[in-house]
């Protein structure tokens, strides 16, 4: 099978970059190298590619693509909730019986407004699940973050930064509670060890028993659930 892709040339590269995202192909290069040479580096990961295309599409054709109407599934903490979409004079969201009920205002974008505001109702719940997590945490534990907070990554779960706060996906509490927790411990760990070395996991291994389960279903449905399009997964 012949592989189409574009290729982004840009003149800071200094060596070929293949992504595969959303069941794609890109290829990122150096600005002045012959096409031949990137054809042929490109066909040289050829299986490399396919592998991850076939996931990647896989996964996709598991998961119906958003559109914020009512009767959509969206999932907290890997249980199903049912969205429903009501109009009213004030923009709201609360949970009832699995049931996530996004009031939008009659002026409102329907295309937009159910997805800003149930955005929002993931990043307070996230917030306060946070806020619960630490306050269990011991405060004589070598490992303590300076603040912690829920925005927004269109590619990642959460970061460290060097001044120890931590900063997570909302996307993150679609993802079964294990998983969550897995992240967050992970995140931690960075206030330790700055990189993925072996020092680093040996950091992971003390306070988790399940991270390479959490590991291989984040890297198997990052896809899905961080992509806007789904933000869900299909059942294993
Ligand atoms: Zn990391």
């Amino acid at each position: 099978m012949s592989l189409i892709y574009p290729i982004h040339r840009s003149k800071k590269r200094r060596s070929v970059a293949i992504k595969v995202r959303d069941g794609e192909v890109q290829v990122h290069a150096p600005w002045a190298l012959a096409e031949a040479k990137i054809q042929q580096f490109v066909a040289s990961k050829e299986a490399w590619i396919q592998k991850h295309l076939q996931r990647q599409q896989q996964q996709l054709a598991g998961v119906q693509s958003r559109n914020w109407q009512a009767g959509e599934r969206l999932r907290w903490l890997g249980q199903p909730l049912t969205l429903q979409v009501r109009t009213a004079t004030r923009k709201s969201c609360c949970c009832k019986d699995n049931t996530l009920i996004a009031t939008v205002t009659k002026r409102s974008n329907p295309k937009k407004e159910p997805k800003s505001i149930v955005r929002g109702w993931y990043q307070q719940q996230a917030k306060q699940w946070l806020d619960v997590f630490f306050s269990d945490w011991p405060r004589n534990h070598p490992l303590q973050p300076k603040s912690w907070e829920v925005g927004s990554f269109s590619s990642k779960w959460g970061h460290c930064s060097r001044e120890g706060e931590l900063k997570f996906s909302w996307k993150l509490w679609l993802a079964p509670e294990w998983v969550v927790r897995n992240v967050v411990i992970h995140e931690l760990c960075h206030l330790a060890e700055f990189n993925h070395s072996a020092k680093f996991w040996q950091w992971v291994a003390r306070y988790s028993d399940d991270y390479q389960a959490a590991e291989r279903w984040l890297r198997q449905h990052g896809v899905t659930v961080l992509n806007e399009a789904y933000l869900d997964y299909a059942d294993d």
